[in-house]
């Protein structure tokens, strides 16, 4: 039987304040904005360091982008048709004299900083994998190889929540094949592999499922149906909070070939490219560790603190 939302809550609740006062998590004042201690930190490292020993043999090209990326990029990708409501825009001041007059009255009074605000060309990175794209399609038709690309950046969710493993500022860690449909769909079932083993070899307890995208609206629930049908998106799940609502910490995404026509990436055929992505949740996979074997990483079993080098 599911939990109660209220239970759900209080748990979220209580395992939050144990992150925050072990100084695993700082406060912001924000659900879901946290400062990371270092020993938390120490643990995001150690785990993106296994993803490396397993990812690096096949020599993927290495790419870190800031936590923004073009506006135009979020545009071009169709992100903010699908999922306007997670999307996030930088905001700034575009004003005159006057209206920083206004701004300063406004604030004295206790007001917001909304007057003389525009958007900027900078928008939050939705998915680390979303500065790949327009990079590999700006090189050209792709080669018989393809691309493979590991990637690393802080992305931006506008979904505030208590539950410390729903953050709205959090990295994922992404490998991703551009290339034919054999080619992706070989580079899924090996990473679908390659992570069910990463995280038994962490002694955590997972199932994987398929899953869908948290499409916005009627429209979205067409989308994400059509997604489940069509197996593109699998969840690796493992209890976090609660063990009947386990939390998707890994995940493997099929895009077909959505990416290489918003691009126009071509394979060496002059097809449109199909796209695969496996995205870790790192911090996800730390609070789990954390949850799992307890807030002093020095305590952890032998045999996960050997795989994780601690
Ligand atoms: P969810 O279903 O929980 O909203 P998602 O399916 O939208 O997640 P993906 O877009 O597949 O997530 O993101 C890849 C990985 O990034 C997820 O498997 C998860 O580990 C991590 N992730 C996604 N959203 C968050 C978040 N709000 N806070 C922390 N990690 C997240
Ligand atoms: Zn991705």
């Amino acid at each position: 039987m599911m939990p109660a939302a209220t239970v759900l809550a209080d748990l979220h609740r209580a395992f939050r304040d144990e992150l925050l006062r072990h100084g695993l998590l700082i406060s912001l004042g924000v659900d879901g904005l946290y400062g990371r201690g270092g020993a938390f930190e120490n643990v995001i490292e150690r785990i993106n360091a296994a993803i490396s020993t397993i990812g690096d043999p096949d020599r993927p090209e290495v790419m870190r982008f800031p936590p923004g990326i073009g506006r135009w990029q979020l545009e071009k990708s169709g992100y903010t048709r699908k999922f306007p409501q997670l999307a996030g825009t930088v905001y700034s001041f575009f004003g005159s004299d006057r209206e920083h007059r206004a701004l300063i009255e406004t604030l004295d009074k206790g007001g917001d900083i909304t007057v003389g605000q525009q958007m900027t060309q900078v928008a939050l990175t939705p998915a680390a994998c979303y500065g790949v794209y327009p990079t590999v399609a700006a090189r050209g038709r792709l080669s018989e190889d393809g691309a493979l690309v590991d990637v690393y950046a802080y992305c931006f969710r506008n979904e505030p929540s208590i539950d410390p493993a729903r953050m709205q500022m959090f990295r994922m860690r992404e490998h991703v094949r551009v290339g034919t449909h054999e080619q992706t769909v070989a580079f899924r079932e090996l990473w679908m592999r390659r992570g069910r083993a990463l995280v038994e070899s962490f002694n955590l307890t997972l199932e994987v499922v398929v899953a869908n995208d948290p499409f916005f609206g009627r429209v979205g629930r067409l989308l994400a149906a059509n997604q489940r049908e069509e197996n593109l998106k699998f969840e690796l799940l493992i209890p976090i909070t609660s063990k009947e609502e386990p939390t998707a910490c890994v995940s493997f995404n099929d895009h077909r070939d959505l990416f290489g026509r918003a691009w126009s990436i071509e394979t060496a055929a002059g097809e449109p490219a199909h796209s695969a992505c496996v995205g870790f949740g790192v911090e996800r996979i730390a609070l789990a560790l954390f949850k799992h074997h307890g807030f002093a990483p020095e305590d952890w079993p032998r045999d996960v603190r050997d795989v994780l080098g601690l």
